[in-house]
């Protein structure tokens, strides 16, 4: 089974995510993450982020992988910390946006989610990569809310360039992030994680 959990940044999406694949025993793949691995590999490596088939060649050249202690390597690189970065986060809707680059991803993606049950986290799971998922939810959060929730994951960070930050990528990631007409669309923002994990866990247990 596929669960597909998309979303915009500080909906709740990782922690989400992370929490059910725990629960229910499933592979967690965090899709933002291989975005972020390959704008991080870019960056070092000196390709343009205005070049879209020499990031897609860089990407399928390079797969990002994932273990079970939460590590991402890319290119013999562990990069999960480096990723974090507020750099990474402005930087990386520029190279998702090039459409070489997110086929490379979407071919990468389904072949690590269908290999067994799975939670899939981004913002086109339900609409693009895993349109076949059995479970489809979209999480939305107040502005306010999401960006009170990027401030505790970037400590260090000013509130209002957060802000600015997360308005900026929003809009940069509009494009690619919507619900899929079969999703439930879940406002986060008065919900703690253990209530979003279980209605999502509940909607599971109703599909199998
Ligand atoms: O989810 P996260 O914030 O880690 O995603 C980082 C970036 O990767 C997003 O801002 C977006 O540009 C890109 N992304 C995407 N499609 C996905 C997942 C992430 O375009 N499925």
């Amino acid at each position: 089974m596929i669960v597909a959990i998309d979303g915009p940044a500080g909906s709740g999406k990782s922690t989400v995510a992370l929490t059910l694949a725990r629960r229910l025993g499933f592979f967690h793949l965090d899709t933002g993450a291989m975005y972020r691995a390959l704008t991080w590999l870019a960056r070092e490596e000196g390709v343009g982020l205005d070049d879209g088939p020499a990031l897609a060649r860089l990407a399928r050249e390079h797969p990002v992988s994932f273990d079970a202690e939460g590590r991402v390597e890319i290119a013999g690189h562990e990069v999960a910390g480096a990723i974090r970065e507020a750099e990474i986060d402005r930087l990386v809707p520029v190279v998702a946006r090039h459409r070489e680059v997110r086929e490379v991803m979407r071919e990468r993606q389904h072949a690590l989610g269908s290999a067994g049950d799975a939670v899939i986290e981004g913002r086109d799971i339900g609409t693009v990569v895993a349109p076949e998922a059995e479970v489809k939810v979209f999480l939305v959060a107040d502005e306010s809310e999401r960006a009170r929730r990027r401030g505790e994951d970037r400590p260090g960070v000013g509130a209002d360039t957060l802000a600015e930050d997360l308005r900026i990528r929003d809009e940069r990631d509009a494009v690619n992030t919507r619900p899929a007409a079969d999703a439930l669309v879940l406002d986060t923002t008065q919900l703690s994680v253990d209530e979003v994990v279980s209605r999502i866990a509940a909607l599971v247990t109703e599909r199998r």
